[in-house]
């Protein structure tokens, strides 16, 4: 039986394990962490749990092909229980809000109401995010792999979507933002993605989650990766936690295996790296190897911007907080890195109460963070770095007191954490936890993960396509597998 090594333990790695043992491979996962998981993840602090990862998943509705495949890997049950919320998000400026709800009937009536000047671009928008609900990821084969008869397919489930593409592909979300004349509505547009993002990635955001096909989880991402994990083990799967590795061992054009740090080697028939893509290159194979797109990518951030976040965890007093979901709002601005910030999101958790004591419940907030933040962070000694963000964690919950004057006295700070972070325990290009943003104007980054030169690697990670993500990790793993059965 041929052997495949994988490096990473994330969502990509644990699909293309259970995908390569599935194929008849032996498999064995290595991954520098004490869990598996990767940026799928959560911790305890304080007997409280902080879920660090699935906001919405997309692949959630039956009957749709990555639906089948999270199923497969054991990510969800065929009668999986998610989280019933009816809502996308709520904007506030001011006192004034409005909500996307996953009615969208009801979103349009709102925002007419809130803004008749506006009504031709909201009746516009509700119509394309109706239109966007056909939009589905494919999920059977990867898009190079696809025939004739799966292009009529595509095309035929996804007729609505050209529309959508024509009238939001070439603007972005500040262009759209701009086309609505009340304030409420034009921070409506801008909060929930960078605001750099190509405006039909967000229509497509919210048509997902509007149509069920964007729900989470219930137990939330630790539970969702232990699910694959366990699927992964029972089909003979090994894992190997705590095991950083240095470098992919090559023979002339082949790999024979991987080193790790503590020396040992590895022997493998293929190896497939699913972490961050520039620890696979620079760290583990070697820049050389790296293909021109990703070259020409991570050259050009703002042509291909990321972003990471700062974020915080507070212990809320349940009784002082009757929200649900997530709540952007206005704020007075404080200074992050070089940066005034003036919006704050936050979300809560009590749809789990097991993540909390009785009467208690989590209560998150993120700031977006842009490759400069990552800069600020980066360049901080390690006690300024930990001042500054007790400091801005304290200057955060001000302001949640400022807005939800209720819970003066009811919330305490659990944790607080930057892009470093994800550097620190994921190796994340600069923090980053998504893929490319993808542009107005700018094609959209898509690789085979093939590794010109040798043929016997291939890169599995949610960067072989924008914008990342877990649909495009769980996916990268099987089509990894895919494409060595192909050239076998
Ligand atoms: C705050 C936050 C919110 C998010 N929200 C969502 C959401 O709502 N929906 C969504 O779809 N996605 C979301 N994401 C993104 C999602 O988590 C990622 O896209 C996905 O988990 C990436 O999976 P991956 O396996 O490709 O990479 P990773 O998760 O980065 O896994 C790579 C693994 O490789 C390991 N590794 C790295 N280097 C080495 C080495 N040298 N040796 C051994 N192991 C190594 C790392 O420790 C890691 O476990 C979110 C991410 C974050 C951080």
């Amino acid at each position: 039986m041929k052997k495949i090594i994988i490096v990473g333990g994330g969502v990509s790695g644990i699909s293309a394990g259970i995908y390569a043992r599935e194929a008849g491979f032996n498999a064995e996962i290595f991954e520098k962490s004490h869990t598996a998981g990767g940026q799928c993840m959560g911790w305890n602090r304080k007997k409280h749990h902080i879920d660090n990862c699935i906001h919405w998943l997309t692949g959630t509705k039956k009957g749709t092909s990555l639906r089948k495949v999270w199923e497969e890997v054991g990510a969800l049950e065929p009668d999986m229980e998610f989280i019933y919320d009816d809502k996308f998000y709520t904007t506030y400026v001011g006192s004034e809000n409005v909500t996307l709800w996953k009615d969208l009937d009801r979103t349009e009536k709102e925002l007419l109401e809130l803004s008749p000047e506006d009504e031709i671009e909201i009746r516009k928008f509700i119509t394309h995010v109706k239109y966007a609900e056909c939009c589905e990821m494919p999920a059977d084969k990867p898009m190079d792999m696809m025939g004739i008869k799966d292009y009529v397919k595509m095309g035929k489930s996804m007729a609505n979507m050209p529309k959508v593409i024509k009238e939001y592909g070439g603007i972005d979300l500040q262009d759209l933002s701009d086309r609505f004349k009340n304030p409420v509505i034009k921070a409506l547009m801008t909060d929930y993605l960078p605001k750099e993002y190509q405006a039909s990635s967000f229509i497509v955001s919210y048509a997902t989650v509007a149509c069920g096909n964007g729900d989470v989880p219930a137990g939330g991402s630790l539970a969702m990766v232990n699910r694959m994990l366990r699927k992964y083990q029972n089909l003979g799967g090994i894992i190997h936690i705590g095991s950083t590795v240095k470098k992919v061992c090559l023979e002339g054009n082949k790999a024979s295996g991987i080193e790790l740090m503590d020396g040992s080697i590895h022997q493998a028939d293929y190896v497939l790296l699913a972490t961050d893509v520039m620890e696979a290159y620079e760290k583990l194979l070697g820049n050389e190897y790296m293909d021109k797109k990703w070259k020409k990518s991570f050259s050009d951030v703002k042509k291909y911007p990321l972003f990471s976040g700062l974020q915080m965890a507070f212990s809320i007093d349940k009784s002082a907080y009757p929200y649900r979901g997530t709540i952007f709002f206005d704020c007075k601005p404080m200074s992050v890195g070089e940066k005034n910030v003036n919006r704050i999101f936050v979300k809560s958790y009590e749809y789990e109460p097991d993540w909390a004591p009785e009467g208690k419940t989590v209560l998150q907030a993120n700031i977006l963070q842009y490759d400069e933040d990552y800069e600020y962070w980066k360049n901080l000694d390690s006690e300024t770095y930990n001042m500054r963000k007790n400091q801005l964690a304290e200057e955060v919950m001000q302001r949640i007191l400022v807005k939800f004057t209720d819970l003066k006295g009811h919330i305490e700070l659990l944790d607080s954490w930057t892009p470093i972070t994800y550097e620190r325990y994921c190796n994340s290009y600069h923090g980053a936890y998504m893929g490319f943003i993808t542009r107005k104007n700018v094609k959209s980054f898509r690789v085979k993960g093939t590794v010109k030169g040798i043929k016997n690697v291939y890169i599995a990670s949610q960067w072989i396509q924008a914008p990342g993500g877990l649909p495009v990790a769980v996916t990268a793993g099987k089509f990894a597998i895919m494409r060595i059965l192909k050239n076998i």
